[in-house]
């Protein structure tokens, strides 16, 4: 329907007036007045680039583009700095320097002062006044005695010893924590010759205790000034999700408590059973004073939960002069089954062979682990060394008694890490690989004697477990239940607020800043 109508206008109108036009245009045409304006005016300077591409026309449009285009980026302004004469800002040197030469009160600043060169119309003055009083701040370094650091400050030789006298019938000289400001105030002496009287000392004698020793009435007195210490421990649990580390460390646990909680937990199961579901559960012992500091101390539980249940509790207990880990039934941390002396396989085991060097049939009375020159030997199990040293074919020996009735030797050493007498716990490098003794290369040859006999190592585990029982359970069931009572975060709650003391400023001139600023606290 569309074409029909279409071509019937075609053929209809539009033909006839085709015919008309050409009719009356052709006349005109055969006129050449075309004049250089008219050719100008009909040239058509922006022909438009999305027509006839390509043709000679399109062609001449995209040069004139181009040249506009380039003469438009010729022509374009530069937006560099425009330089003036500005006189740079004085150093900090500059200005110490002139403020040094202001005329000013000292107590506006004019502090620092030059030295000059002494003239002839320079008198010696007789004798200068003395300050009344000394205030000095002095520190404890690591490694210090608190006596030594009096006597540093100028405190007398008897006085010194008297305040320490004093200050360890109170607490132990050894709690003082290495960094410690004393603050000490010396008084006015009666002659050049002695030492100034001490009229205070103030110091952070202990976490949770500062102390205070004033001269009141000629008398040195003692003051205690507790601190309040909050020992809530910090309680930390979050979700496992992918990385149980990076879960921890997000959660606010510090990096060496999550190491020990690891180390915990992939003594109880493998690390990689964990689901994303489970959830950790850290406690660590935690201490903040009032006056805002905090301590970290050691891992005090770690556990796992899944589904709501704990699927692992494990508690720290010192039992007896040791601490060990502990499941949430009183079962201690299981010490045995390692455990290989070498990282690396057994390439001979333990039996009749034909000796590699003798060449005939003996008795293999151990197992030949291999092992690179130097690679570390571990003991098996905690035990005394017995025996560290060159033993004929062995070569450098060692032999570690277990108790039990159970030893354990280890031979063609290059470099021992023990010697004999020391006690080595499970794990600790005894020694190191060599090839000393009656060997073709290197490699640790490994023995267990049972009662004195060489054994077959593989046939014996070593499995000790400590049970608490009695009195030590009910202790201990106690304590875990006292430390999961603690909700997480119990620790992070503000204690109330504390008075801090702002810092006293050195310079006069800050002083009176401050002062008139109103934001000294303690003016
Ligand atoms: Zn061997």
């Amino acid at each position: 329907m569309f074409e029909g109508r279409d071509m019937g206008f075609a053929t209809a109108g539009s033909g006839g007036s085709v015919v008309l036009a050409d009719a009356m245009v052709a006349p005109m045409r055969s006129v050449p007045e075309h004049n250089w304006r008219d050719r100008l005016a009909e040239l058509d300077l922006v022909p438009d680039l999305g027509e006839d591409i390509g043709s000679l026309r399109w062609f001449r449009g995209l040069a004139t583009l181009t040249a506009l285009s380039v003469a438009a980026i010729a022509l374009l302004p530069d937006f560099g700095p425009v330089y003036g004469a500005q006189p740079p800002l004085p150093t900090e040197a500059e200005f110490e320097e002139a403020r040094a030469q202001m005329i000013m009160p000292i107590a506006y600043g004019s502090d620092s002062g030059k030295r000059m060169a002494a003239t002839d119309a320079v008198v010696a003055l007789a004798g200068s006044p003395e300050r009344p009083r000394i205030e000095l701040t002095a520190t404890l370094g690591r490694g210090d005695s608190f006596a030594r650091v009096l006597q540093r400050a100028g405190v007398g030789g008897g006085e010194a010893a008297n305040i320490v006298s004093m200050v360890s019938g109170v607490t132990s000289l050894g709690d003082i924590e290495p960094g410690t400001p004393v603050e000490i105030v010396l008084g006015k002496r009666a002659s050049r010759n002695e030492a100034r009287p001490l009229e205070s000392v103030a110091f952070r004698a202990r976490f949770d205790l500062n102390l205070e020793i004033n001269r009141e009435g000629g008398v040195l007195r003692l003051a205690r000034k507790p601190i309040a210490v909050d020992e809530t421990p910090l309680r930390i649990r979050g979700t496992v999700g992918d990385s149980l580390y990076r879960s921890a460390r997000a959660a606010g646990a510090p990096a060496n408590a999550i190491q020990s909680y690891l180390k915990i937990i992939a003594g109880r199961t493998s690390l990689s059973s964990l689901r994303p579901t489970d959830e950790f559960d850290i406690i660590i012992d935690y201490k903040r004073a009032e006056t805002g500091e905090v301590k970290v101390g050691d891992l005090l539980y770690a556990g796992i939960d899944r589904d709501g249940k704990s699927a692992i509790q494990m508690l720290k207990w010192t039992l007896g002069d040791n601490s060990q880990w502990f499941e949430a039934s009183g079962v201690g941390e299981s010490k045995g089954a390692l455990s290989r002396p070498i990282n690396g396989p057994v390439t001979s085991g333990f039996g009749m062979r034909r000796h590699p060097i003798l060449g005939y049939s003996r008795m293999h009375a151990g197992l030949d682990f291999k092992g690179g020159y130097g690679a570390p030997i571990y003991a098996v199990t905690d035990g005394t060394v017995t025996y560290a040293g060159r033993k004929g074919g062995y070569g450098n020996f060692v032999q570690i008694n277990h108790g039990g009735g159970l030893a354990t030797g280890y031979g063609h050493m290059s470099r021992f890490a023990v010697s004999s007498g020391s006690r080595v716990r499970r794990g600790q490098i005894i020694g190191y690989v060599g090839s000393t003794g009656l060997s073709t290369g290197p490699h640790l040859h490994y023995e267990l004697y049972r009662n004195g006999r060489a054994v077959n190592p593989m046939s014996v585990k070593f499995t000790q477990r400590a049970q608490l029982s009695g009195n030590d359970l009910a202790q201990f069931k106690g304590k875990l239940n006292r430390l999961k009572s603690v909700k997480p975060g119990a620790a992070l709650v503000p204690m109330r607020p504390s008075t801090r003391v702002q810092e006293e400023p050195k310079r006069e001139i800050d002083r009176l800043t401050q002062r008139m600023d109103g934001h000294n606290i303690r003016g």
